[in-house]
């Protein structure tokens, strides 16, 4: 069997690779290989609308799966490859059967950092739809729920079990929230917010051990013990890029890609949560986990399959929602040397802005959706806005870009 373009990964990244390809009139053949057995489909809902039942799975699906067998995109489902011969130009599956390609594209996303050893159903761990939908039963079933890991995900389930009326108490080893992922500013504010909806955080130990005999129990480090029927884990996921360095392509904290998403191996593309991506912005490389970067990417390997190559322009983006949050985020903040605030946080709506080198350089916003998409289009831009000017919210950001 061969194909002019094969992925690996039917998630965010690799089905938009084929969909654009195909909405670009490309015409040779196309294949997916997928381990799930679903056909490609959107994760964030998962931690958000669909565990609440504002959204219900068939909604979650990209595309119908006539679409696919319309646009002639052949999907291997419950297919694992587990091999690439790269000089061969063939990808071997865990069955056995090897398929022949042209271009490749690996999309395999990330994988779960796991603390619990073997699969547990009072453990969830939230990555897949058959997950969410465990974690949907036990949030319907249940009425406390111990949370591992004060991230996005872990915030949002907690959002989800509180306004579901559950017990919730959220653990994580640092000593804030979101240590990752956001400023100071933003994390205090929203574990305020939790905290005001009930929530209760543990926050500076670890979590020791977590028995599920007889019933839940966590062990914390420091000697605390917490019983709730059943847990959520949301610690982080690493690049899933075993397969492309076993091929012997380059790798580092994810797929090394050039501007163009070609990895170190002629022929081979990789993109979304696998990847890691040079922006000459930000003059280094970044692995980032987001849907903007997986449909940018995506757009990008499209582009130079039809021959078009081009590179990445947009700044990264990303975005939460817990109980009426809105919480969005545009650049990069991690080394920001300075911050102002835009509007006021007792109203739920402002943003905290970071400055580096006296250019704004992130905007994270909750209920400001006004700030975040001209903030944005300044970071972009590179305009010349001061502190002072995007603090004072009589500013019309436009006069700015
Ligand atoms: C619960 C949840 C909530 C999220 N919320 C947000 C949000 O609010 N905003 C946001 O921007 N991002 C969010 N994300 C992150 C976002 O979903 C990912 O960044 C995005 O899906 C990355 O796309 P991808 O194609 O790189 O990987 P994925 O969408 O993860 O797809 C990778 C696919 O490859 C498959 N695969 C891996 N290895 C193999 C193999 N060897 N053979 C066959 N198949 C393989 C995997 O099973 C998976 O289906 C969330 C993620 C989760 C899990």
């Amino acid at each position: 069997m061969m194909f002019d373009v094969l992925i690996i990964g039917g998630g965010q990244a690799g089905s938009m690779t084929a969909i654009n390809l195909r909405k670009q009139k490309y015409e040779g053949s196309i294949a997916i290989i997928t381990e799930e057995r679903h056909h490609p489909y959107q994760r964030p809902p998962l931690s958000k609308g669909f565990l609440s039942g504002h959204i219900k799975q068939e909604s979650l699906f990209f595309k119908s799966e006539h679409y696919y067998e319309k646009n002639n995109i052949k999907v291997f489902l419950k297919s694992r490859a587990v091999g690439i011969e790269a000089k061969k130009q063939k990808v071997i599956l865990e069955r056995g059967e090897e398929i022949k390609y042209k271009k490749l594209i690996i999309a395999t996303g990330s994988k779960l950092n796991k603390i619990t050893p073997e699969e547990d159903e009072k453990i969830v761990y939230l990555n897949s739809i058959a997950n969410a939908v465990n974690l949907k039963k036990r949030l319907e079933e249940h009425k406390s729920i111990g949370i591992v890991g004060a991230g996005y995900i872990g915030l949002e389930v907690a959002a989800t079990a509180k306004k579901m009326d559950l017990k919730t108490t959220v653990f994580e080893t640092e000593k804030r929230i979101m240590q990752r992922s956001a400023s100071d500013e933003i994390a205090n504010f929203i574990k305020n917010y939790h905290e005001k909806m009930g929530v209760e955080f543990k926050l500076g130990s670890r979590v020791q051990k977590i028995s599920t005999e007889n019933k839940t129990r966590i062990i914390l480090d420091d000697g605390q013990v917490s019983d709730p029927d059943f847990v959520v884990i949301g610690v982080g996921v690493h690049a899933a890029c075993d397969i492309a360095q076993e091929a012997g392509i380059d790798c580092n904290n994810g797929i090394l890609v050039d501007e163009t998403c070609l990895t170190s191996e002629e022929n081979i593309y990789a993109a979304g949560d696998c990847v890691s991506y040079y922006f000459s912005r930000y003059g280094s490389r970044q692995r980032l986990e987001c849907v903007q970067n997986a449909i940018d990417q995506a757009t990008i390997v499209s582009a130079a399959i039809m021959g078009e190559p081009t590179a990445y322009k947009s700044i990264p983006w990303f975005w939460s929602d817990q109980y009426d949050l809105k919480i969005q985020i545009a650049g990069l903040s991690q080394d920001s040397d300075f911050l102002v605030t835009r509007g006021n946080k007792n109203d739920c709506k402002f943003s905290v802005c970071h400055f580096k080198n006296n250019k704004l350089r992130a905007v994270e916003c909750v209920n400001d959706q006004k700030t975040f998409m001209l903030g944005k289009k300044l970071i972009e831009t590179e305009s010349k806005i001061t502190p002072e000017a995007i603090e004072n919210i009589q500013t019309n950001l436009r006069d700015w870009k």
